[in-house]
């Protein structure tokens, strides 16, 4: 094993940890960033992005992500591909192992490791992802405008992805597994609301029709075994989202799901010198630009933190 130490080590490449890294190159903490297996991370797998501020005409997300690394590249940041396999966050400094065969020993760690969207797991869902299948309605939901589309789920995310496409489309189908919605009733009440919402309880998909673009979905009650064949252009799967935090379970707070839990109004951890920001700790807005923004926190956090423990130490030595 090799192994090296650092002052700032940064893992995961999407907004947040790009903008972290940004922030503390710009502050001298020379940091080293580690991309994970999904460079740029999940807006690499979308196809525009027009809600992000300063591009008035809109810019794809890999080229968006593109831009993010040149940015943190221009100010110093080392940026390198690699996996973060495990930590330990017992004793100070922080040891994080990459590709189970590099051990990095850092003053503070940034975790901006994303979350990745659950899928189904069918036929087709893969092949025609960006062509009609999607996991984002606030991203994607714009080109399915005046058309039919469907939502898979029945959380509050199905319900929140289902009332915003309603705004945009003809007619949102809403896929529920069983008889009823596990979303809160606040956000149920909204979706009866909406006329062009049909639920259709008790119902699954069964096909994904269409070579190059999504074409028609054929589902299935599964109560009385009844196909039906609607012709709907968008799939939305929207059965929860998973964050990337497993190797930092025993070590940091999280929700019962995985979510790491900051200190309110920081990016700060129950670890001193850890930082999580973007999406791993965010189940709500779950937005590039928010995840921007808590990977700015996330760097000024780390700086203060490095600069107090500089003075406490310059001050032990003159005692
Ligand atoms: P949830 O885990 O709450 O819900 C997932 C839903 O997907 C369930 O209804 C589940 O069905 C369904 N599902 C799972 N697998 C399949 C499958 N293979 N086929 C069909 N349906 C399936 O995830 P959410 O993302 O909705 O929410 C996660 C958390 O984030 C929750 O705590 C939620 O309250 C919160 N949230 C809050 C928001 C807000 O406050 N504005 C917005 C969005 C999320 P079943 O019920 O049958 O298990």
């Amino acid at each position: 094993m090799t192994s090296e130490k650092i002052s700032c080590l940064i893992i995961g490449s999407g907004p947040a940890g790009y903008t972290a890294a940004i922030y503390a190159s710009r502050a001298g903490l020379n940091p080293v960033l580690y991309t994970g297996t999904q460079p740029g991370g999940q807006l690499t797998i979308t196809t525009e992005v027009d809600n992000y501020p300063g591009y008035p005409d809109g810019i794809s997300g890999p080229e968006m992500m593109i831009n993010f690394e040149k940015q943190a590249k221009r100010f110093g940041t080392d940026v390198r591909y690699g996996l973060a396999t495990a930590v330990d966050f017992t004793d100070y400094p922080h040891k994080v192992i990459i590709d189970n065969k590099h051990e990095i020993t850092a003053e503070s760690v940034i975790i901006s490791t994303g979350a990745s969207a659950k899928w189904l797991g069918m036929d087709g869902e893969e092949r025609l992802n960006g062509r009609g299948v999607s996991a984002c309605a606030v991203c994607d939901g714009f080109f399915f405008r005046g058309q039919d589309v469907v939502v898979v789920g029945a959380g509050d995310t199905a319900a929140e992805e289902a009332s915003y496409l309603a705004k945009l489309v003809n007619k949102v189908y809403l896929l529920v597994r069983r008889d009823e919605m596990r979303a809160s009733k606040i956000m149920q009440k909204r979706v009866e609301m909406l006329p062009n919402i049909e639920v259709l309880w008790n119902t699954e998909t069964v096909k994904l029709n269409g070579e190059d673009e999504l074409e028609s979905v054929l589902v299935k009650n599964n109560k009385t075994g009844e196909e039906q064949l609607l012709n709907a252009t968008g799939f939305f799967v929207a059965i929860g989202h998973k964050p990337n935090t497993d190797i930092f379970k025993g070590y940091l707070n999280m929700d019962e799901t995985g979510y790491i839990q900051t200190i309110k109004g920081s990016a700060c951890t129950n670890i001193k010198g850890v930082f999580a920001c973007g999406d791993a700790q965010d189940n709500v807005y779950r937005q590039a630009v928010t995840a921007a923004g808590t990977g700015c926190m996330a760097a000024l956090d780390a700086e203060r933190f490095l600069m107090e423990r500089e003075v406490e130490t310059i001050i032990e030595e003159i005692a």
